[in-house]
């Protein structure tokens, strides 16, 4: 890590709403925790600030312990202090219950509670001495944050994945550890394994994976059609979302008798959210699809790859940024030091993705030995946070000028 690593030690604190495994609800939970460990592998100090939700999953939390009280916001805020994942983190609790109501989003006053949470976090800061990240971010956090005149501040980084958390070589949701040296087997196996536990036909298919929350972002119309696409060209599916819309979720359990009724051997849609399964899936699927509307990172892609699936995604943000078409985008992966990886489609209609979708599986079907070098090829990229790491430091230097 060269220059950056030799210069002391700075003091980073992030005041976050998601932490995994402990209250994670998607991409956010996942960034935090690792981001905030490969930063403190590069020396530096982490902090992590948090409202102590009471569906927190405590049995990640280490030496939990009472910490301190204050005042703000007309009411009264315990501090409990606790390790997760070999991280310090602060759980703010107010005493006038916002973060009491079993869940983390979807309380009806999001925009209330996560307000406050803002300024109490600040607050904190202040009162118990913190000297971190910003005056500036203080400054504007405690005014009223507009976005667009603030546009000259954001800096869009990529997301990591945390190597050790995301493992198929030491992962204990997957049957047997690989490598990119026994991926052929590794997956196999993986596959057997998840076709076993959902109830599919244990048959060498070419097996599509979804793992999302099923929100409009996510491109819903396309994973649907993409669903029956697959179907189609005898493929299996396994989708694993839940939606925090209940419409959206009805209309999925509705597909999900359909399809359980009419391909039971070949789709399965789990409508739950279910961490241990995701595993199973990522390394079990041959395809992970991910046809976003939009997308600020994207961690789908990158876990996908991680465990030898191919990633098939809509051209949009950061999916755009780090899934390199095998048929169109050879140049711009080599100006990134890397080859192709994946398979990606312009639009938003069924003609998009069934492009896409289309040339995945006959690519598999087609092509085994060349799709095998791939799956290999795609476990050899790096998409940890040696990377982006460094470019959070570089930013966290230039806020403190
Ligand atoms: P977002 O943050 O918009 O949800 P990301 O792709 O950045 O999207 O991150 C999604 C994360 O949540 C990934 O780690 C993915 O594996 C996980 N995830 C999404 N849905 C589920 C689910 N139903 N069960 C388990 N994990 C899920």
């Amino acid at each position: 890590f060269g220059g950056i690593a030799k210069e002391p030690p700075m003091h980073i604190v992030h005041i976050a709403v998601e932490m995994a495994p402990i209250a994670k609800v998607g991409g956010l939970g996942d960034v935090v925790t690792s981001l905030s460990r490969a930063v403190q592998e590069l020396n530096h100090h982490v902090d992590i600030v948090l409202p102590k939700y009471d569906c927190l999953n405590f049995s990640h939390v280490k030496d939990f312990q009472y910490n301190r009280s204050y005042s703000w916001g007309g009411t009264e805020i315990k501090v409990w202090f606790g390790k997760v994942e070999g991280l310090p983190v602060y759980f703010l609790e107010p005493q006038n219950g916002f973060f009491g109501k079993g869940c983390i989003y979807g309380c009806g006053n999001d925009g209330e509670r996560f307000g406050f949470f803002g300024h109490a976090a600040l607050e904190f800061l202040l009162q118990s001495g913190f000297h971190p990240v910003s005056h500036t971010y203080s400054k504007e956090v405690a005014g009223n944050p507009a976005i667009a005149p603030n546009l000259y501040k954001f800096h869009g980084i990529l997301n990591g994945i945390d190597p050790d958390i995301w493992d198929p070589y030491n992962d204990r949701f997957i049957p047997i550890s690989y490598t990119s040296d026994n991926v052929v087997e590794g997956k196999r196996v993986a596959k057997q394994a998840l076709q076993q536990r959902l109830g599919l036909k244990t048959a060498d298919l070419p097996l599509v994976g979804i793992i999302t929350r099923l929100t409009h972002q996510k491109g819903i119309h396309l994973i649907k059609h993409a669903i029956w696409r697959t179907l189609e060209r005898n493929g299996q599916v396994v989708l694993l979302g839940s939606a925090p819309d209940p419409r959206i979720q009805n209309d999925f359990v509705n597909l999900a008798n359909q399809l359980h009724s009419s391909h039971n051997d070949r789709a399965r849609l789990c409508l739950t959210y279910d961490e241990p399964l995701s595993h199973l899936i990522y390394a079990g699927a041959d395809f992970i699809l991910v046809p976003s509307i939009f997308e600020p990172c994207g961690l789908t892609q990158l876990t996908a790859m991680r465990y030898g699936s191919i990633p098939v995604v809509r051209k949009t943000g950061g999916l755009y940024d780090t899934v390199f078409d095998v048929d169109h985008d050879k140049e711009r992966a080599q100006a990134e030091g890397l080859e192709p990886n994946g398979f990606s489609f312009d639009g938003a209609d069924a003609a998009g993705i069934d492009y896409a979708l289309n040339r995945a599986i006959s690519a598999w079907y087609d092509g085994r030995d060349w799709f095998n070098s791939l799956c290999k090829r795609v476990m050899e990229q790096d998409w940890s946070w040696n990377r982006p790491a460094l470019d959070y430091m570089e930013l966290y230097h230039a806020a403190r000028k």
